[in-house]
């Protein structure tokens, strides 16, 4: 997906700037089995700078993700907000950014392979609908947030179970 920004009147004078803002919708971003949805279309402001070898490129994406817990597997929203600078060279003094090169093509840049990389490393490996979030009893199964409850009894009558097993096993050998 490309997010273009047309640079015509700063790429020729060293110094000069101007901001530039607006909207991309992504399809959903694949992170190994998982597919994380983008609800809303990203908001991306910043301003363009020409810093003589290349037009430096700084601000910000707000983001929207819909993710899902890993503790207690619901469904829910976090906003994101990732500020962000790159540099793209004019012609041929292109930079290897670890990521790929970025450079002036014509009289525009295009942010969208930046804003890509960006939200995909703003996902969380292990995401928590809250950082307290309760889980899911290991027991009976019930979401923990939804019922709050205890199951106490279940627990100890399994480790009962299994110490019975213990000295079953023990008197059979
Ligand atoms: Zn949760
Ligand atoms: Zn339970």
């Amino acid at each position: 997906m490309s997010f273009l920004i047309d640079i015509s009147d700063v790429c020729n004078v060293t110094d000069a700037e101007k901001s530039f803002q607006g909207s991309l919708s992504l399809k959903p971003i694949e992170m190994g089995d998982r597919q994380i949805d983008l609800p809303q279309a990203v908001a991306v402001a910043g301003t363009v700078r020409n810093v003589g070898n290349g037009i430096l490129v700084s601000g910000e994406i707000d983001v929207k993700l819909w993710l899902e817990c890993s503790r207690c597997l619901s469904k829910y929203d976090t906003d994101v907000a990732v500020r962000f600078k790159e540099l793209f060279l004019f012609g041929d003094e292109q930079k290897e950014t670890g990521r790929e090169l970025l450079s002036v093509k014509g009289n525009m840049i295009d942010l969208g392979s930046v804003i890509e990389q960006l939200i995909a490393s703003e996902i969380p490996f292990k995401p928590l609908c809250r950082s307290d979030c309760a889980g899911i009893c290991a027991v009976c199964g019930r979401n923990k947030n939804k019922f709050p409850h205890d199951c106490q009894e279940g627990s100890i009558d399994i480790r009962m179970a299994k110490l019975k097993d213990y000295f079953k096993k023990s008197q059979e050998g």
